[in-house]
């Protein structure tokens, strides 16, 4: 890994884990926090049950590129996750932010205020280093729900995806919206994510099942000329993933959730081979796993960066979806 150092100073797969406070449903039942966390380790206590019935306390220990606790904000995920992402995507790269963990372990609270916040330091990159050089933003925002996909800043309308020639993945009639402040921006995001939680039944049950994808691309007319037909340079994906448990729903008596569950247990298993694909540098990448990899198949070519928040709950009551999360997260690393 030295080499990936050297190369750039961005590295290529970047791994960190998020633990959220308790919260007042767990409190309540009295659950307890069983992870510990010490720079860039965590240790989870699993309490476990002897033949005789007595308890014990089994230790499972990782490390991660850093290990963010309950105690760190929104402000301090972004400088360790995206921010330094963002100028290298002026530079013909792709980039690629996941939350990934069970449902209710804080993927959405983590993954909606980072476009924002990468919005703005990509608008002062054009505004001050990059001014009048043509450069353009432009922002989308889909969901890929049991397999189809979903255009959140256009009525959930239904829509397919092309490859061209030059292995650059093309959504038909996904709306792209030019964006030049950030108020605009962060109305898209309020709209998007609306769009999303409210689904057709309401319920939150229904985002946990679909993955959200919001898109920055980086976008260069010729010579700095506006009129002319601006080209893609680069591109920032955020990606908050259906709920890691929701993959085990395919025994459940409902048809339909046991489909969905399938497309989310081959989509997530498809990513992690993707990503772990990336780091070997070998040129198959098994991108046809999926509808997710094969809509992410340009971010996983090339000079890519990906970025991976897996996000847990404390509590003793989730510990095995927790063990799940980070052994996942381990084998991506
Ligand atoms: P997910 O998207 O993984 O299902 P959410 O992001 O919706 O989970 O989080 C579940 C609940 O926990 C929300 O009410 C959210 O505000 C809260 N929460 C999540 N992470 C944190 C955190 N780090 N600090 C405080 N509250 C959090
Ligand atoms: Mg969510």
């Amino acid at each position: 890994s030295f080499d990936k150092e050297k190369s750039s100073s961005v590295a290529k797969i970047k791994v960190v884990v998020r633990k959220r406070p308790l919260n007042k449903k767990e409190i309540a039942k009295n659950e307890e926090d069983i992870i510990d966390t010490n720079s860039n380790c965590l240790t989870v206590h699993e309490t476990k049950l002897k033949v005789d019935l007595t308890q014990y306390v089994e230790k499972h220990e990782f490390v991660f590129d850093a290990v963010l606790n309950e105690e760190v904000t929104n402000e301090e995920v972004y400088s360790e996750t995206v921010e330094p992402i963002v100028p290298i995507i002026f530079q013909r790269t792709k980039a690629t932010c996941f939350a990934y963990g069970q449902t209710g372990s804080g993927k959405t609270y983590t993954m909606k205020p980072l476009p924002l916040k990468a919005s703005k330091d990509i608008l002062r990159l054009m505004q001050h280093t990059y001014r009048n050089q043509g450069f353009q933003l432009f922002v989308s925002f889909f969901e890929i729900y049991g397999g189809k996909l979903f255009d959140l800043l256009n009525d959930r309308k239904k829509l397919c995806m092309r490859e061209d020639g030059k292995q650059q993945v093309c959504i038909v009639g996904l709306q792209e919206y030019r964006v030049t402040d950030v108020e605009t921006i962060k109305e898209l995001i309020e709209k998007g994510s609306s769009t999303r939680s409210t689904g057709t039944t309401g319920a939150n049950e229904e985002s946990s099942r679909s993955h959200a994808i919001l898109q920055l691309a980086i976008k260069r007319s010729a010579d700095g000329n506006e009129s002319k037909r601006p080209r893609p340079v680069g591109k920032l994906s955020f990606i908050d993933l259906a709920g890691s448990e929701r993959g085990a729903d395919t025994t459940d008596n409902d048809k339909q959730t046991r489909i969905e569950g399938a497309e989310i247990n081959k989509s997530l298993l498809a990513l992690k081979e993707c990503i772990r694909a990336l780091d070997n540098d070998q040129g198959h990448i098994p991108f046809r796993g999926s509808k997710l990899t094969e809509v992410l198949r340009d971010s996983f070519v090339g000079n890519s960066r990906t970025v991976m928040i897996s996000c847990i709950s404390p509590s003793s009551g989730s510990c095995e979806h927790t063990l799940n999360t980070l052994r996942y997260a381990d084998r991506v690393k």
